[in-house]
């Protein structure tokens, strides 16, 4: 059985004052979550929410990072600061970074192995656009970019890394893929990962993004294959987010 994960992508929001009260009232509503909770808050930020969050149990990651150990890269952040930092997860692969940033399948494959080495758990975004469902290729474009991590791992899906299924289409839209349509790509990216050790790939968390709320959590999660949401928009109020957590059995 797969403890379901409940993460906050904050994305480029927030401030110093916002987010304390935000997370004041996320550690306040924390006894009711019965999933494992996590916020993924803007590099400035994590220092802060360390302090605030110390001695709860909410697990904090970082929104992306660099596919370079250290050295000559201006503006960017490694692995190892993250991990030095007490980052657990980093999300790697949004589509955000891949389609306003240029990232590519093979620099997201580079940033997963990256995350790997430093000891953080990458958590591999993908999922497809509207035109892309709609030409009917949604499954060839999972296959693409989940391959893509895998064959840089050597075929086997590291344990614990965990991945986020966003449908382009539903993230920050309003719009979210019915529970059925989120379990059918769940189910093909969990098949995808089959190296083997068939135990081992049942036990990897496949996280749902897109527009979940309180109203559709519940729904999504129980779906045999959803372990979980990774939210945007709703993760920035602590009602919805605690709202989701306590939908996430
Ligand atoms: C996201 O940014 O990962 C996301 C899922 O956003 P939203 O919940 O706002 O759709």
């Amino acid at each position: 059985m797969r403890k379901k994960l409940v993460a906050g992508n904050w994305k480029m929001n927030g401030s110093l004052a916002k987010n304390q009260v935000l997370l004041d009232s996320v550690k306040q509503g924390l006894a009711s979550a019965p999933c494992d909770v996590a916020v993924f808050p803007p590099f400035p930020y994590l220092l802060p929410a360390f302090e605030s969050l110390r001695g709860t149990r909410v697990a904090i990651g970082a929104q992306t990072l660099s596919e370079y150990p250290e050295g000559a890269y201006t503006g960017e952040v490694s692995a190892g600061m993250l991990k030095e930092l007490g980052c657990v997860y980093v999300l790697v692969g949004h589509s955000e970074r891949r389609s306003l940033f240029g990232e590519s399948d093979s620099t997201v494959a580079a940033k997963f192995v990256a995350a790997l080495s430093a000891g953080l758990l990458p958590v591999l975004c993908f999922g497809e656009t509207l035109a892309e469902r709609n030409a009917g290729v949604a499954l060839d474009v999972v296959k693409r970019q989940v391959l893509a991590v895998l064959e840089r791992c050597g075929g086997v899906w590291p344990e614990q890394a965990l991945l986020a299924y966003e449908p382009v289409w539903a993230i920050g839209t309003g719009l979210t893929a019915t529970p059925l349509q989120a379990q059918e790509v769940h189910a093909f990216a969990r098949s995808l990962l089959v190296s083997g050790v068939a135990e081992r790939d049942a036990g990897v968390r496949i996280l749902y993004g897109g527009s979940v709320k309180p109203q559709n959590a519940a729904e999504l999660f129980a779906q045999p294959d959803i372990d979980g949401g990774l939210i945007g928009g709703a993760s920035l109020q602590a009602e919805d987010f605690l709202g989701i957590c306590r939908a996430a059995v």
